[in-house]
């Protein structure tokens, strides 16, 4: 039997709490609005809402409910295989709330949504639209799901007027079937980024890799390789933390060493932008980086 591994500490954080914190969460709550900040419990949520020592705040919203169709192995989402309908309001509350923060970035994601038509992508397109119209100068990323391969679905989303175009690839090649949903695969994901690319070269993507599923250094070479092939801009690496009892276990707590190993070999192969820490999430402080190096 595989005993738990202890966890180490670079791995235990405290949560402050500013005034930016405050106001945040009080809007969500009026306007039954849902972040993967709160709901994953990321421990980043301190500096992200309150802007860290730059001033850059950034915030992660889940539009398209809080219940997903899928049921990757390594993630906490509740699931059903038919969720509520989508609230057709959302995209105007969402925006509205936005607008009233003061937020410089934002990232809008969502949970998979394979029973609808368009997998959600017209609810993603227009949230975009919202909240460019309420707050132009706000910078947008929209994490999205693979829309089980529909291009037309990422294109939808590509030309809505975002910055950033963000899906995750999560894991290596040789364990996508063992991390993810059945439904998910590396060829569909990379097909999205690269479909991105296509639509609209200019526009930035991004991907995000969990590291400690028991991963060989190689694999994640190969990857790496693999997204520099098909344009893809800026990666983050994070250490995966096993949500509950129920779900993949932690293979290896990766050391900040080695993080910081990653990021440099990120950064010689060309990606924009490479954050790589045991505490780094897909959207870690994106802002303060956009803000400062592709935007002015
Ligand atoms: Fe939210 Fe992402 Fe920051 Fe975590 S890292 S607090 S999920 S924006
Ligand atoms: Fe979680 Fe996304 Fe997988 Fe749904 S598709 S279970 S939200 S990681």
């Amino acid at each position: 039997k595989i005993q738990r591994l202890r966890l180490p500490d670079w791995l235990k954080t405290g949560i402050p709490m500013g005034k930016n914190f405050h106001e945040v969460k009080s809007t969500l709550r009026d306007l039954n609005l849902h972040t993967v900040c709160e709901e994953a419990k990321c421990p980043n949520i301190g500096e992200c809402w309150g802007g860290g020592e730059h001033g850059t705040a950034t915030a992660t919203i889940m539009v398209l409910g809080d219940t997903c169709t899928r049921g990757c192995r390594f993630c906490s989402v509740k699931t059903a295989r038919k969720p509520p309908p989508p609230d057709p309001l959302e995209p105007i509350n969402t925006a509205k709330a936005i607008a009233s923060w003061k937020l410089d970035y934002i990232v809008i994601t969502s949970v998979d949504r394979d029973d609808l038509p368009d997998g959600g992508s017209a609810h993603l397109a227009e949230t975009i639209h919202e909240i460019k119209a309420h707050k132009p100068s706000i910078l947008v990323e929209c994490l999205t799901p693979d829309f089980h391969g529909d291009l037309k679905a990422v294109e939808r989303v590509a030309r809505a007027g975002l910055d950033v175009y963000a899906h995750n690839v999560e894991t290596v090649a040789e364990l996508q079937s063992q991390v993810r949903d059945p439904r998910a695969n590396y060829k569909q994901s990379l097909s999205v980024l690269k479909h991105v690319k296509d639509c609209d070269p200019n526009l930035i993507t991004k991907t995000s890799l969990m590291l400690g599923l028991g991963e060989t250094d190689d694999q994640v070479h190969n990857v790496l390789k693999d997204l520099r092939f098909i344009g893809v801009d800026c990666l983050t690496f994070g250490q995966y933390m096993q949500p509950t009892r129920r779900h993949l276990k932690v293979k290896e707590y990766v050391t900040p060493d080695k993080f910081n190993y990653w990021k440099e070999i990120g950064d010689e192969m060309g990606f924009a932008y490479t954050a790589s820490g045991p505490l780094v999430r897909s959207s870690y402080k994106a802002g303060e980086f956009y803000i400062k190096n592709l935007v002015h």
